[in-house]
């Protein structure tokens, strides 16, 4: 079993991009200002300001990521405060936070959370008729997992 969780047309949207990935999300966010300004932001802590500062929207910053911001936006996930992340990662650059980076990425996948993680979904994503209408998410229904820890105490 599993329960919906109702998004509305504005979604809560989470933005990370790893150094090498920066200039690609910014232009990305620039060509997409229009649909992006719409929706709640949230990044990591210097891709905020980065964006902030070059297309100047509003976004929620949280820590930079090495620093614990790709975690806030996974307990975010988990806390079902973010709908939707556009996550830019390096493929060729190993992070002094790659265990965050792997566990953010797991972390939408337990809670069946769209990500994209190159400008090409990106597009896909965001032209998506679901960004900007009410959409019922799945969540996934963990009792029985929880219940067979409890039943391990
Ligand atoms: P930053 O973090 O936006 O603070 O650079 C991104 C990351 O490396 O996860």
């Amino acid at each position: 079993m599993h329960s919906i969780q109702h998004l509305p047309p504005r979604k809560r949207i989470a933005l990370v991009a790893h150094d090498n990935k920066k200039q690609d999300l910014v232009e990305w966010a620039r060509f997409n200002k229009g649909l992006l300004s719409y929706h709640e932001l949230y990044a990591t802590g210097t891709t905020g300001l980065l964006l902030e500062t070059t297309l100047e929207i509003a976004v929620h910053k949280l820590q930079s990521g090495p620093l614990g911001g790709d975690q806030q936006i996974g307990a975010k996930i988990a806390d079902g405060e973010v709908d939707f992340v556009i996550f830019f990662w390096d493929p060729l650059e190993p992070q002094p936070h790659d265990p965050d980076v792997k566990a953010l990425l797991r972390i939408a996948v337990v809670w069946n959370i769209p990500v994209a993680c190159n400008r090409a979904t990106a597009d896909f994503l965001i032209s998506s008729p679901l960004m900007s209408s009410n959409y019922e998410r799945i969540v996934p229904d963990f009792e029985e997992y929880q219940g067979r820890l409890k039943g391990h105490k």
